[in-house]
Formats: C-alpha cells, sequence, structure tokens
C-alpha cells in the first residue's frame, strides 16, 4: 500500500476537436453556410433528409482537410471511405451521419505547442471529415433543455462540413491541453481552414482525462464534454482531476463516465455512463464512392499553403530580430501579424513589436476589438513611432496619445498639437536644463566629482520642469554636454 504522501499523481488528457470547415455551401448539398440567419432559411431535400435524395461531396471540404492534416503534419491517405453512423436524434433527419470511420482522410501527426518556456509535442491520432448535425433550439427563459417548454430544430447547420481531430493520450496538464487547444486554434485560422469562433460553435472541444497507475500504465478515463471555452478547459480538467485523486486517495476506483463541467458552480456531473454507450453500426455509406486522393492533387494543395504559425514565428526572430516570446505573441493572431508586419516595414521593427504586442494590444483585449477593424490604423502607428523616434513627442506622452488614436483614429501629429502633448526639445529643453542647473548647484558639483547617481534627481527635475514632456534620453545628453564644457 501507498501512503498519501508517496503517490504522485500524473495526469493523462487526450483531445477531440471538431471544426467548422470554412466553405460557402454544405458539406453534400449546395446549401449556403450562413450563421445566424432565420431559421430552415438554408435547406433543401438532402439536409433534410428526405427518402431518395444523394450526397454530393463538397471538393473544397476535402480540400480543407487534407490541408488541415498537413498542417498537423499527418500523413493523408490515397483512399477514405465515408460512413454511416447510425443514431436517433431529432437533430438528425437521416437517422444517420455522414462520417468517417475506419479509412479516415488523415492519420498520424503531431502539432508542437507552446507551453510556459517549453514545446510539448501532441501526437495527432487520426483527423476525419463529416457532417454536422442540426440544432436544437430550446425554448424557455433557460434556453437550456432543462426548464424549456419546448424544442424546434434549426436545420441550417444540419450538413455543415465538420472535421474531427483527435489527438494521443499525451497532454500531461490542463495547462498544456489549453494551450495545444489554443495552438489548434492559432493553425486552423491562420491557414483559412476555419474560422474557428468558438461562440459560433465553429470550434468545439472534448477532453478525456485520467490519472496514471503507480506503474505507469494508463488508468481509467472520464470524459468532458462539449467544452465552448479553453479557460473552461483548463479549469474543467483541474477540477476532473482533483475530483479523480480524491477518490484515489480515498482507495477507490474512477468509473468511466461522461461528465459535464459547469463554470459557474466549478463542478462535474454526470451526464451519462459508458455502459450505455452507443452501437453506432457503422457500415460504408453505398451512395457515395471511396475517395481516392492523388499524390499530385495533395501536393498542389501544399504549394498553396500559407505560411503556418510556427514558420512564422521563427521567421520574425531571424528578421526582425525578435525574442521567441514577442514573436510568439504576433504571430499567435494572423491580423496581428500582417499588421505587425504592414508597421516593421517602415520603422525600427523592435519599436513596432514593443506598441504593437503591449500598448496596441492591451487596447484591444481592453475593447474587445479586432485589429483588422481598428481605428489605430498601421499608418497611424508607424506615424507614432515616427514621432517619439525623431523626438517630437515623449514616450509617456505617446502612450496617451496611442490611446487617442485608437478611439479616435485621428493623426497622431494632430492629436499632439490639439492637446498640446508636443515634447519640450530644442531651446527650449536647453533652456529649462540650464534653469536646473542654475538652481542646484550642490548636486551639479557631485555630478562633476562622479557621483553618477545624482544625475537621476537632475534628470527628474527636468521632467518635472517640461511636466514630462521631455526626451529623457535626449535631456541627459544635454546634461552631460553643459556639465563637461
Ligand atoms: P474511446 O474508445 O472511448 O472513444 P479512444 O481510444 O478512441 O477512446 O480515445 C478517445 C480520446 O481519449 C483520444 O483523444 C485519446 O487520446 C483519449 N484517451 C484514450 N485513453 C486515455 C486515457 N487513459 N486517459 C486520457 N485520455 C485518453
Ligand atoms: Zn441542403
Ligand atoms: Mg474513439
Amino acid at each position: 500500500m501507498q501512503t498519501r504522501e508517496e503517490r504522485t499523481y500524473q495526469a493523462v488528457i487526450g483531445l477531440e476537436f471538431h471544426v467548422h470547415l470554412a466553405t460557402t455551401t454544405k458539406m453534400f448539398c449546395g446549401c449556403r453556410l450562413v450563421y445566424g440567419d432565420e431559421p430552415n432559411t438554408h435547406t433543401c431535400p438532402v439536409c433534410l433528409g428526405h427518402p431518395g435524395t444523394l450526397p454530393v461531396i463538397n471538393e473544397k471540404a476535402i480540400e480543407l482537410g487534407v490541408m488541415a492534416g498537413l498542417a498537423l503534419n499527418c500523413d493523408v491517405a490515397e483512399r477514405a471511405v465515408f460512413a454511416r453512423k447510425n443514431y436517433f436524434y431529432p437533430d438528425l433527419p437521416k437517422g444517420y451521419q455522414i462520417s468517417q470511420f475506419d479509412e479516415p482522410i488523415c492519420n498520424g501527426g503531431h502539432l508542437d505547442v507552446p507551453v510556459g518556456d517549453e514545446t510539448v509535442r501532441v501526437g495527432i491520432t487520426r483527423l476525419h471529415l463529416e457532417e454536422d448535425a442540426a440544432k436544437n433550439v430550446h425554448v424557455g427563459v433557460s434556453g437550456r433543455m432543462h426548464g424549456s417548454v419546448g424544442s424546434m430544430v434549426d436545420f441550417n447547420r444540419g450538413g455543415t462540413p465538420l472535421m474531427e481531430i483527435v489527438t494521443e493520450p499525451d497532454i500531461p496538464s490542463p495547462e498544456a491541453a489549453r494551450a495545444a487547444a489554443n495552438h489548434l486554434k492559432e493553425i486552423m485560422r491562420a491557414i483559412g481552414v476555419s474560422e474557428a469562433d468558438m461562440e459560433k460553435g465553429q470550434l468545439r472541444c472534448d477532453a478525456n482525462v485520467s490519472i496514471r497507475n503507480p506503474d505507469g500504465s494508463f488508468g481509467t478515463k472520464t470524459e468532458l464534454k462539449n467544452m465552448n471555452s479553453f479557460r473552461f478547459v483548463e479549469r474543467g480538467l483541474a477540477r476532473e482531476l482533483e475530483r479523480q485523486q480524491g477518490i484515489l486517495d480515498s482507495g477507490g476506483t474512477v468509473a468511466q463516465t461522461t461528465l459535464h463541467y459547469d463554470p459557474e458552480t466549478d463542478e462535474v456531473h454526470e451526464l451519462r455512463s459508458k455502459e450505455f454507450a452507443h452501437d453506432y453500426r457503422y457500415f460504408p455509406e453505398p451512395d457515395l464512392l471511396p475517395l481516392e486522393l492523388s499524390e499530385a492533387w495533395v501536393r498542389e494543395i501544399e504549394s498553396r499553403m500559407p505560411e503556418l504559425p510556427d514558420a512564422m514565428r521563427a521567421r520574425f526572430v531571424e528578421d526582425y530580430g525578435l525574442s521567441p516570446y514577442d514573436a510568439g505573441v504576433l504571430t499567435a493572431d494572423r491580423d496581428l501579424a500582417v499588421y505587425y508586419e504592414a508597421v516593421a516595414a517602415e520603422v525600427d521593427p523592435k519599436q513596432a513589436a514593443n506598441w504593437i504586442s503591449g500598448d496596441l494590444r492591451s487596447l484591444l483585449n481592453e475593447s474587445g476589438e479586432e485589429v483588422s477593424n481598428s481605428k489605430a490604423s498601421p499608418e497611424r502607428m508607424i506615424e507614432l513611432i515616427c514621432l517619439v523616434r525623431d523626438g517630437a513627442i515623449s514616450r509617456s506622452a505617446a502612450r496617451d496619445v496611442i490611446g487617442r488614436v485608437f478611439e479616435t483614429g485621428d493623426s497622431p501629429t494632430a492629436i499632439v498639437e490639439r492637446e498640446g502633448l508636443a515634447s519640450v526639445g530644442g531651446d527650449e529643453l536647453s533652456g529649462v536644463i540650464e534653469e536646473v542647473i542654475a538652481a542646484n548647484p550642490d548636486e551639479v558639483g557631485r555630478v562633476k566629482v562622479g557621483d553618477k547617481k545624482v544625475m537621476g534627481f537632475l534628470i527628474g527635475q527636468v521632467m518635472k520642469a517640461t511636466r514630462g514632456n521631455a526626451d529623457g534620453g535626449r535631456a541627459r545628453e544635454i546634461l552631460l554636454q553643459k556639465l563637461d564644457s
């Protein structure tokens, strides 16, 4: 028997993602995909499951699936087979979902996930294509089934091209699971395979979790279903690991179940026991031929793939001399990376990185705005950085100016003039410095005999006299010149 102190708990986590593909039409019919339209305005006999209709594969969906697989370092299969997954639910009018089973489109890849300063390699077991179900809409105050007065089905979503990505059970912590999910989302967005907007249900995540047995073998896993934010993935997993540890600590055994994490109460609830797991009676879809993917087509798709975030990060370090951290921040969002490159082409790339990954990004975070719609355009940012570089405004004034630009879209030069933020420079600064020297003879004497610390005090006096609107570096230069002569 092991005592509580001896037992160390090692988490084992595997993730399953569902990702909507960014096609304009559905997987097996020509209905358009529009999020948020009136219910049941994008339907046809195929996606409503009428008898006698036939599915036609959306070629673009296959292409995006291949692209996603390549980005995840998978082997693209030469042959893939669609299968029927049979079950009954009101959101599935055919009584089966067309999916892939034993011959998926991609197998065996990996995802290198930045977690803090380390990189964790997460294996990708498989990637397959399928169609999404329709959406059950529960009518009532809560919007959930529980407590609703009735349910209706919106078939607009039914038949949306969907990709399922399954990872190997080699994610070591809830933090790494969140990072893996984030990284996957980043990649999908960067290559244009999906918008991956979780609020629109375009990216969903299930997490499987267990604690390794003392002999190193896998323990019994539970599954946390349908988490709609990565923060909840992390919190839900942490909570579930605690629950499993509690059971093991008290000598119990973990039961294999499916759970739901409720972020409001920070608790997990059992959804159903695996003993009642469905038997989906998979069989090959008789209405579709197996897919045959030629090597040449796969290579052609590969040649059209945009730069991946990992490659872009490495390039930012190399070309712009950024730290891996800054490069990571700037490439985490493709739009931000595009913005950065536009600015870095015109001004010092490191200054650009500081302003964009610091001030601009916090303004974006606070307001929830997208960088691509921001009033603080790359042109405005370039102008601002030039004003600081040329000593026209101090760094601290520039901080105010960027805030104003962000709100109004006005030109930094105009804002500086309007608000009297121009840096005190030239003759004016020179005059201020002479006054400071005259008013502080003792301190000046100490600097002259080599007491460097007093310089800070004198520069502080200059700043005070200019109300912060002087460039500290420039003030120091002038001060030293004057003291030398
Ligand atoms: P199931 O048969 O229950 O669907 P799979 O073997 O297909 O299980 O795995 C589903 C997911 O669960 C995968 O993401 C996999 O990495 C993960 N997984 C498998 N075994 C474990 C385990 N012992 N602990 C945590 N996750 C696991
Ligand atoms: Zn349709
Ligand atoms: Mg499985």
